[in-house]
């Protein structure tokens, strides 16, 4: 048994290990580091309600400081590790040493910038409170903004921003938005839902040239057009936050490497969260989401207790934009088929994604249902007919029972 866990990373995974260590009933020592000041907090309301401001502060917060005091997490906030001393198992913390028999890292990702020839440190990004704290002054009716990229968070910052009456433009490089997450329907639904609301979507656009100009910004674009703008949001992806673990010799690629249990190639070395890159059958993946964040470091709790089990992710995601919430229930990685199912009435609708005659996984659009029924299903690793799918005579519920 380890008599001192130590965390490096204070964000969603690292605080799912910290609790459900205890909740395992391990009462040895557990310190928690994190770069940034504040208690572990939930990021998705970053680009939702806390951004539109009708989210308070209070409530992004796991716990408050009374949860850490009271379960005896030894919280370490505004600090960076800097080294790993792997022979000697220690980690460098300021001047401080500090000795672990276990180390977990959950150092999760950070936004990719613009480069310096577009002005990247001048232009915003959102992954951190305090990025939305810079960000938020400027989402005021009749600002003029241009977010370069189309994913997850371009998108529900350009809703959140477009109801405040900005004027947004959005720029995507690929040919569609979502490109690299969803099938072309479901980002067919999404440009349709932001043209509606009157922001400018420009696909296989990118931004050239930014220069600033005594209001802003003029921002060329590689379709010629030149325009101004009150300030640049980039939403490009993110990086792997994987330097500490390099700097320590630890196998990175994409990531750092974890075998199934959560391990690093260093046994007293685990990595959970957005940094880890895991083993999911017969490929390598990083998994962004929530619920991996928490499964993952769930899991690896359980290991370090001595639980030897592999941990299996399932991914459930999920986006508000404008008053749609899309869900997604799996991966949807190789898939050669999409089918579409339309909600009676025409409100919802899901897009299931097929290989061959498995169900890999569902975006639900105000379908709630759909989602429901295809993350059983897929858990189950069960498949529709995708012909019972496409049928609309057919109830999601029957399609169920008959299968199980
Ligand atoms: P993080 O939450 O990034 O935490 C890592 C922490 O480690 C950070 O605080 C970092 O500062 C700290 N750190 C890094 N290096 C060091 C070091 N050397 N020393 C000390 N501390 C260090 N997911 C969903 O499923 N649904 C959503 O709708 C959704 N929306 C999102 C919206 C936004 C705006 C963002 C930014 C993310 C969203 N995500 C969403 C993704 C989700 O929030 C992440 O997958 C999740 O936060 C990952 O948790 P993590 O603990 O691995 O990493």
């Amino acid at each position: 048994m380890f008599e001192q866990i130590v965390i490096i990373g204070a964000g969603q995974a690292g605080y799912s290990v910290a609790a459900k260590l205890r909740e395992l009933g391990f009462n040895k020592r557990i310190i928690m580091i994190g770069e940034e000041d504040a208690l572990p907090y939930q990021r998705p309301p970053l680009s939702k309600a806390y951004l539109t401001g009708t989210m308070e502060r209070e409530r992004l917060f796991f716990r408050p400081a009374q949860f850490y005091a009271d379960e005896n997490i030894e919280m370490r906030l505004g600090q960076r590790v800097e080294t790993i001393d792997r022979a000697a198992r220690t980690i460098r913390l300021g001047p401080e040493t500090l000795s672990y028999d276990a180390l977990v890292l959950a150092t999760g990702a950070r936004p990719r910038r613009l480069p310096q020839r577009l002005l990247g440190e001048k232009v915003h990004v959102l992954r951190a409170l305090s990025d939305v704290d810079r960000l938020r002054p400027q989402i005021r009716p009749g600002r003029r903004a241009l977010i370069v990229g189309g994913g997850y968070i371009g998108l529900e910052l350009a809703a959140v921003a477009a109801k405040a009456k900005v004027y947004v433009t959005l720029v995507e490089a690929s040919d569609r938005i979502l490109q690299r997450v969803a099938a072309r329907e479901t980002s067919d639904y999404f440009r349709e839902l932001h043209n509606a609301n009157g922001v400018r979507i420009l696909e296989g656009t990118d931004l050239q040239a930014l220069a600033e100009t005594p209001r802003g910004f003029t921002a060329t674009l590689s379709n010629d057009e030149s325009i101004p703008v009150d300030f640049v949001v980039a939403g490009i992806g993110v990086e792997p936050n994987d330097m500490l673990a390099r700097k320590s010799g630890i196998a990175c690629n994409g990531g750092i490497l974890v075998n199934a249990h959560g391990q690093t190639d260093d046994p007293a070395i685990w990595a959970v969260g957005d940094c880890a890159n895991l083993p999911l059958g017969d490929r390598r993946l990083r998994i962004e989401s929530v619920q991996n964040a928490i499964d993952h470091g769930a899991a690896v709790a359980a290991n370090l207790l001595g639980a030897a089990k592999p941990y299996v992710p399932e991914t459930w995601f999920w986006s508000d934009q404008y008053d749609t919430k899309l869900q997604i229930a799996g991966l949807n990685i190789g898939h050669d088929r999409v089918v579409v199912r339309t909600a009676p009435g025409g409100k919802g609708r899901s897009h299931w994604y097929f290989k061959g005659n498995t169900l890999l996984s569902v975006d639900a659009i105000n379908e709630p249902r759909s989602y429901m029924i295809g993350k059983r299903l897929i858990q189950a690793g069960q498949s529709p007919r995708p012909a019972d799918i496409e049928n609309l005579e057919i109830d999601l519920k029957r399609v169920m029972e008959t299968l199980t």
